[in-house]
């Protein structure tokens, strides 16, 4: 019985508790059970309109017991964040809610003037005009931020555009990846897990994989989904699929539904797989090429991406001459690696990318090392015997596939 297995509870409400502010079936009996069980309940929200009070006063008039501080909505959390990124004015693209949590942290909401930040939450009386604004604003420096990035909500008579849809299109024309608050991202579940004795038993309650399941998965927590249609994602490594389903909240005390365990893999989850490419380059006393970049304090092989229409070798080759000014050609294929312990990368910007990458043993055949690439990076040949200390863990092993001639064509 899942009921039996968790101290707390973490539910969704669109979908979960209601939909189009109708209750469904056994929510309210279920909630009731679970408080006289003195199980811990909060409500995290991706839907940034209305303020925390509001959402308690729907839910008291639903009939659900609620309290302020059950609810975590993106609309308060993204408040939350403005002011300890210690933000002091915004414009939103958002409802008035959204700017009355965000005034109640001290926050100026301004029409015209310059700000520190653009807030874009849901408005549906939003205008060309007010996404011009936004970009504009981007333009001349102000941090992007949004409340969400659901693609739809439900709505009675079907989807209905999602607060996703206006940061795309901010995204879009800005060229700028938003910093984003809601589920699936951590700062809504992080705003109950840090203040949680880790030894409770934590459990997120949800009916959309994409943002419920994947954003507790990633803080390592047991995920239900709601929903009376089971889903199906083609690896069963992917985070989106849930460790139980039910079709109705009563169905927490039914006592042949249990959860599978959930064990994080320790890294991210990925947004995107993307190929890459790594170069081995041996100049003529058998030294080996490494690069250390001036923000990254390790050593490291060339490595890239493939532009399209590029073949791996062209690819590998353009790389090696744009780090470098090295002009190589392609000796051997080591290998393709593509081990998400050591090839998903999480960027600064936030996104998170798991890289196939083709390795090659390269010749030089010309050119020399450049001035200007040795201003962003340090270049310079090691022995064999005698390499850094501090080389990518990764890049090691590859190189010992290399002297491993045996080892030709790996896959890892
Ligand atoms: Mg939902």
């Amino acid at each position: 019985m899942l009921a039996e297995k968790f101290d707390v509870f973490l539910f969704d409400l669109d979908g979960v508790i209601y939909i189009g502010g109708k209750l469904l079936p056994g929510v309210k009996e279920t909630l009731a059970q679970l408080r006289r069980l003195n199980k811990r309940i909060y409500f995290l929200t991706n839907d940034p309109i209305p303020t925390r009070r509001q959402f308690v006063e729907r839910l008291q008039g639903l009939g659900i017991e609620a309290h302020l501080d059950e609810i975590i909505s993106s609309g308060w959390a993204t408040a939350k964040t403005l002011r300890l990124m210690e933000i002091n004015s915004v414009y939103v693209l958002g409802s008035d809610g959204l700017k009355t949590e965000i005034r109640g942290f001290g926050i100026d909401v301004v029409e015209k003037s310059d700000c520190q930040a653009v807030v874009v939450g849901h408005d549906d009386q939003l205008s060309y005009g007010h996404i011009r604004q936004a970009i504009q604003l981007i333009h001349r420096g102000a941090k992007f931020i949004a409340t969400n990035v659901d693609a739809t909500f439900p709505g009675p008579e079907g989807p209905c555009p999602g607060t996703g849809a206006i940061v795309s299109a901010v995204q879009t024309s800005s060229g700028r990846r938003p910093v984003i608050i809601g589920k699936p991202y951590p700062p809504m579940f992080r705003t109950v897990l840090d203040h949680l004795d880790p030894h409770l038993r934590v459990a997120m309650v949800g009916d959309n994989p994409y943002t419920d399941i994947l954003g507790a998965h990633q803080q390592g927590i047991t995920a239900i989904l709601r929903s009376d249609k089971a889903v199906d994602f083609p690896s069963p490594k992917d985070f989106r699929i849930p460790d139980a389903r039910i079709t109705n909240l009563k169905e927490l005390f039914t006592p042949a539904i249990t959860a599978r365990p959930w064990g994080k893999p320790p890294y991210a989850w990925p947004e995107t797989v993307e190929p890459a490419v790594a170069a081995v380059v041996f100049d003529g006393d058998g030294r080996i090429l490494l690069i250390k970049r001036v923000d990254f304090d390790v050593w490291g092989l060339p490595t890239g991406h493939i532009e399209p229409g590029e073949t791996v070798q062209e690819a590998v080759i353009r790389e090696v001459y744009e780090e470098t000014g090295l002009r190589v050609k392609v000796s051997r294929y080591i290998g393709v690696y593509s081990d998400p312990m050591y090839l998903v990368v999480s960027h600064p910007s936030g996104k998170v990318c798991h890289y196939i990458t083709s390795c090659m043993e390269c010749k030089i055949v010309g050119g020399y090392l450049r001035a200007d690439c040795v201003e962003t990076a340090e270049v310079a040949f090691f022995e064999l015997d005698n390499l850094p200390t501090n080389l990518l863990t990764l890049h090691g092993e590859w190189l010992r596939d290399v002297l491993n001639r045996d080892n030709a064509g790996v896959l890892r």
